[in-house]
């Protein structure tokens, strides 16, 4: 049997979770002081989430690159392919805040949006 502690993040109480598994199954969450941990205690010892912000380039706008983010969490395990593919794009202003950048990144079903607006010079 594997035991994992984890700290929760999904509120400023920070409860500390511990998780026993066995054979990649969660045999058991304690510590959390609500459901929302046991939630993601659960998902993060089966499959990790993480919101990607990056930038990409922009092409006449008033800044040389537009600050970008995904419009949900996606496995932590597609961060790599998703950043090769963030790596390539070249955007041109104007943009306007949650235009979509990227659809499906890294085949996540999740779209790169814009995450603020970018004026043309
Ligand atoms: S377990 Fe609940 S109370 Fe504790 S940090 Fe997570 S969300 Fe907050």
């Amino acid at each position: 049997m594997e035991t994992r502690e984890l700290i929760c993040v999904t509120c400023p109480m920070g409860c500390r979770i511990t998780v026993e598994m066995e054979e990649g199954k969660v045999l058991s969450v304690s510590g959390n002081s609500c459901p929302r941990g046991e939630a993601y205690a659960r998902q993060e010892c089966i499959q990790p989430m993480r919101i990607l912000t990056s930038t990409v380039r922009i092409e006449n706008g008033i800044h040389r690159v537009l600050p970008v983010i995904t419009e949900k969490e996606i496995p932590l395990e597609k961060m790599e392919a998703a950043m090769a593919e963030v790596r390539e794009v070249t955007v041109n202003a104007p943009v306007e805040v949650n235009d979509v950048i990227l659809e499906d990144i890294a085949g996540t079903g999740v779209n790169l949006i814009a995450s603020r607006s970018m004026q043309k010079i």
